[in-house]
């Protein structure tokens, strides 16, 4: 059997279109894989050229005689660029999607900005050669050329400038110049460090017995049996990111580099301050404030060398290192290390893959590790770690849950509740700060019982469902509904209600019952513009407002060392947000809440107010118990097949007219059921409408399948696929989106 590879020429993002296939010679067919580089005859010509390979089949797909042997194998290792293509491979793999947006995941954008590129003129002729000419060109009165070549014979490299505008060589003799093969134009791009002029500096403290624990151990694993994976389950300041920076600094000397991501709004001047006093030049950041030429630029010198860390949120996975040494995920619970684009990956598991190809340490780090995480640190494929003492001082927040119930029951309808009426109160004659938190994301169509705290909920797949314009409750996973609940089936009461409160609301009430207070608010309304978010958290650490009121963006990054009152005006928002993770979610925002209270000097408070005072994530949350959490969340999860104990896809059905998209998801589904009835083993739920049905004008309907193992679903997508583009092949207002969840 014959073997054929398909190669790339030109490995940028905007060519990977285009591949050419070659046979394999069989002394080459054990060496030559996907990301292997290769020497290629190309065009009528056979001009010998470099390629890479993306892929290996058995099936031409062309006339074989007129496929072209590869002519040898031009690197026996594979280089950087062949690594980022055999990571392409995997995510096609495991996320089902084309090697094609695959690669164009992985492969940065060639860009160069206008501008800000250096141009050159440079000689190609030896002095002798340039002398000889200078001497025809002056007999043959070529006074323009005789001026260039002569400036050539003082200076082989002139600035662009200098040759047009003083020089006064015009664009013909330029021409001349390249044609008779006397001289080059180049452009060589500044390549640009987004940071600089910190300066370089030792760290002041020795790190503690703990921290020593960790680094030694995970260099002493590598030195006998090779890289790991680990997890570092420490508190906030509890010295994750010092025991990062010391891991680094040993990756670099071992001549190696190293990833380190941290979500972007953690990317504050503080948290790269350590970094780049540690690494100097030697260290890069990648943000969104980048512009696509700069992004570009600094992959160039991640791949020339000049640099060896890059800090960055997902994206800067995907930066060419030669050797990658060392991956670090800070924080890696974080929703934005999912891709919201197709390809849809978890930076967690391309990370794990990255430092599989390179031979590099993982090492995770979370206050709240994610289910994830835990789940496999707990199955042995991550060694875990624990920092449990927080090293900038300040004690653990006293925590209080205040039954939302109770206040009702005696009369009191206000949002908040009278403990933490009277801690604000206290705060703002002491002249310390409060925040107001209140966790909602977005939408949250659920009802509950004001009298007893139920939640009505799918009896199929315990989660809230959430009422939708026709009146009825809905499930999002498996499209159970049934009518509104006027009264609690549990306690009989008529309180049975929608949350509707937002920040602005909030804001609103504060103002009233507190009129000497200056109040800031930060949601989605206020941070619109660009630094806002920024300018809002500033303003309030410099203590120009008294209490902060904002949704889960004032949770994170900063450090306020003069709020001692933390409210959280429902844990109830996110409990009951439709979905599997909203037990997780509310622990985390809660946790991470609690944790902004006493950062300083002065003994903070958190007050979670609720109505399930009972729920395992508030109660565990307020204990700062992340075992107790885990161990009642894993039996949720294992109980109904849910993530991690299982695996999950989100099919969404999409389409401009409703009618038709209503058909379409019934037909899909009933594929999808087919595919059941003939073994395929997973669990299908659904069809039913998404959690926000008709999104611009886009009616959006939901599959969901669960199976033990990611197989049978990539083997359901592709039938899916393929039955989609078989019977509606052109029109592009229906799509169908994968998500595994
Ligand atoms: P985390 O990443 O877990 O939030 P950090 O590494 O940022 O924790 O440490 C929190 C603070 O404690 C930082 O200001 C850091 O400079 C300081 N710190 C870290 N390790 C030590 C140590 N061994 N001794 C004293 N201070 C430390
Ligand atoms: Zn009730
Ligand atoms: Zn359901």
């Amino acid at each position: 059997m014959e073997l054929y590879a398909d190669i790339i020429v030109d490995i940028t993002h905007e060519k990977v279109d285009r591949t050419f296939q070659y046979r394999i010679p069989d002394a080459l067919r054990e060496e030559v894989r996907v990301g292997s580089m290769v020497v290629v005859p190309f065009g009528a010509a056979n001009k010998e050229i470099t390629g890479y390979c993306i892929g290996v089949t058995a099936i031409p797909s062309y006339d074989k005689t007129k496929i072209k042997d590869l002519i040898s194998l031009k690197e026996k290792g594979v280089t950087a660029q062949g690594k980022l293509i055999q990571l392409a491979d995997f995510m096609k793999n495991r996320y089902g999607v084309t090697m094609i947006q695959a690669l164009k995941t992985v492969l940065p954008v060639r860009q160069t900005v206008e501008g800000r590129e250096k141009r050159t003129v440079t000689a190609l002729l030896s002095q002798a050669e340039l002398s000889a000419l200078l001497e025809q060109l002056e007999q043959k009165h070529q006074t323009a050329r005789a001026r260039l070549v002569k400036a050539l014979m003082e200076k082989p490299e002139l600035s662009f400038e200098y040759v047009t505008k003083d020089l006064k060589i015009s664009a013909a003799v330029l021409q001349w110049m390249r044609d008779a093969g006397v001289g080059t134009v180049e452009s060589i791009p500044l390549l640009r460090n987004p940071v600089q002029g910190i300066p370089e500096e030792k760290i002041s403290f020795t790190l503690s017995r703990d921290q020593r624990y960790i680094i030694e151990e995970i260099t002493k694993h590598r030195q006998k049996s090779g890289p790991g994976n680990y997890l570092i389950h420490g508190i906030t300041g509890s010295g994750k990111t010092a025991v990062y920076v010391e891991l680094i600094e040993r990756t670099l000397a071992r001549g190696e580099q190293a990833i380190v991501l941290i979500p972007e709004i953690s990317l504050t001047y503080q948290t790269l301050r350590r970094f780049y006093t540690r690494f100097g030049s030697r260290v890069s950041v990648m943000n969104s404030t980048l512009s696509q030429g700069e992004k570009y630029d600094q992959m160039r010198r991640a791949e020339n060398g000049e640099i060896q860390v890059i800090i960055g949120p997902r994206s800067a996975l995907f930066t060419p290192f030669e050797k990658i040494g060392l991956i670090v995920i800070d924080e890696e619970h974080e929703n934005s290390y999912k891709s919201d684009l197709s390809p849809r990956y978890h930076a967690r598991e391309v990370a794990a893959e990255i430092a599989r190809l390179h031979g590099a340490d993982l090492v995770l780090g979370s206050a709240t590790p994610s289910m994830e995480a835990y789940h496999a640190a707990q199955r042995g494929e991550y060694r875990l770690f624990e920092l449990n003492e927080r090293l900038t001082g300040g004690s653990l927040p006293a925590t209080q849950i205040v039954d939302l119930r109770a206040e009702l029951k005696e009369g009191n309808r206000s949002i908040f509740s009278r403990l933490l009426q009277e801690k604000i109160a206290d705060r703002l004659q002491k002249k310390e700060q409060t925040l107001l938190f209140l966790n909602r994301r977005g939408y949250t169509g659920f009802l509950s019982c004001r009298s007893c705290g139920y939640v009505v909920t799918c009896p199929h797949c315990s989660v809230s469902l959430s009422l939708h314009r026709d009146g009825m409750l809905h499930c999002h996973y498996c499209g159970y509904a049934q009518p509104q609940v006027l009264k609690c089936p549990k306690c009989g009461s008529a309180h049975v209600l929608g949350f509707k409160a937002g920040t602005q609301q909030v804001e609103e009430k504060v103002r009233e019952m507190f009129p000497q207070a200056r109040v800031l608010r930060m949601d989605g309304d206020t941070t619109r513009l660009k630094n806002s978010h920024q300018a809002i958290l500033s303003a309030f650490e410099r203590q120009e407002a008294d209490i902060l009121v904002g949704t889960q963006m004032i949770v994170k990054g900063h450090d306020f060392p003069n709020v001692t009152l933390v409210g959280i005006i429902a844990a109830d928002l996110s409990l009951s947000e439709h979905d599997f993770r909203s037990g997780e979610r509310t622990f985390q925002l809660l946790t991470q809440a609690a944790g902004r209270a006493g950062r300083g000097v002065k003994a903070g408070d958190v007050v979670i107010q609720t109505y399930q005072p009972q729920h395992y994530s508030v109660q565990a949350a307020a204990a700062q118990d992340y075992k107790s959490f885990y161990a009642q969340e894993i039996a949720y999860r294992s109980l109904l097949h849910y993530p991690p104990a299982g695996c999950m896809m989100a099919i969404q059905i999409c389409g401009k007219e409703e009618k038709r998209t209503a058909d379409l998801t019934r037909s899909i589904t009933e594929q999808a059921q087919k595919a059941v009835r003939n073994g395929l083993k997973l669990q299908l739920l659904g069809p039913g409408e998404a959690a926000v049905y008709k999104l611009k004008d886009t009616y959006r309907h939901m599959i969901y399948a669960k199976a033990a193992e990611r197989e049978p679903l990539l083997i359901l997508k592709n039938i899916l696929e393929q039955y989609k583009v078989q019977t509606r092949p052109t029109n592009e207002k229906e799509y169908m989106q994968f998500d595994f969840l």
